[in-house]
Order: structure tokens, then C-alpha cells, then sequence
């Protein structure tokens, strides 16, 4: 059997950019808070919403779409990035996702 390819991510920063939610789960609020040097509650408050299926919470965006913590194209929490962010293409990805993500098979 083949061995799995694993894509390593080249930060375009177009997964960063794209429409939809970003959802954090407890463990990435609590790495993602301590990482700023804020309380549970207050990040929580400054910088999550509730996803539309009220089943969790996600992150805000920039007025203009862009994650909240995208800065340039650095992460303004990259060591502790959200689950979701760190998986992505090589724990869960979509139909057509090599057309715009320029992650690259090591
Ligand atoms: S789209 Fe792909 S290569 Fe670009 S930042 Fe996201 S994971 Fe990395």
C-alpha cells in the first residue's frame, strides 16, 4: 500500500481569506487565549461568535472576510492555531481544493 502524502502548507494564506467559520473548540480557546495573554471569557467576548447552527463558537472576521488574525501573511497565533487551520488540506479538505490551495506533497 502506498504511503500516505502528507501536503505541506506554503502559506498563501488563501485558506485564511476564503467565506465561512472557523470554529474553535475549548482546548483551542484555551491555547489561543493564553497565547494573547487573555482571560477565557474576554477572548471569547473580543473575538468569537456563535456558528449559525448555535453549536459552537467561531472565530470573528476582518470587515473585509479575512480571518481576525490574519496580519499580512502571518498568523497572529500560528503556534496555536485553531484545529481546524492546522489539519487543513492534509486531516480535511473538499472537492477541488488543490485548484486553490498551494500546499505542496512532501
Ligand atoms: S491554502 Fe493551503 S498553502 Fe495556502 S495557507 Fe492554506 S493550507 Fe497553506
Amino acid at each position: 500500500m502506498d504511503a500516505p502524502v502528507y501536503y505541506q502548507c506554503q502559506r498563501c494564506t488563501n485558506c485564511c481569506r476564503w467565506p465561512g467559520f472557523v470554529k474553535v473548540d475549548d482546548a483551542d480557546i484555551r491555547a489561543i487565549a493564553a497565547h494573547l495573554g487573555l482571560g477565557e471569557h474576554d477572548f471569547i467576548q473580543r473575538f468569537t461568535r456563535l456558528r449559525p447552527q448555535r453549536d459552537g463558537l467561531a472565530l470573528i472576521d476582518q470587515p473585509n472576510g479575512e480571518c481576525i488574525f490574519l496580519e499580512g501573511r502571518d498568523c497572529a497565533v500560528q503556534p496555536v492555531k485553531p484545529e481546524q487551520c492546522a489539519g487543513f488540506p492534509n486531516t480535511w479538505n473538499f472537492p477541488g481544493w488543490r485548484e486553490v490551495c498551494e500546499a505542496v506533497p512532501i
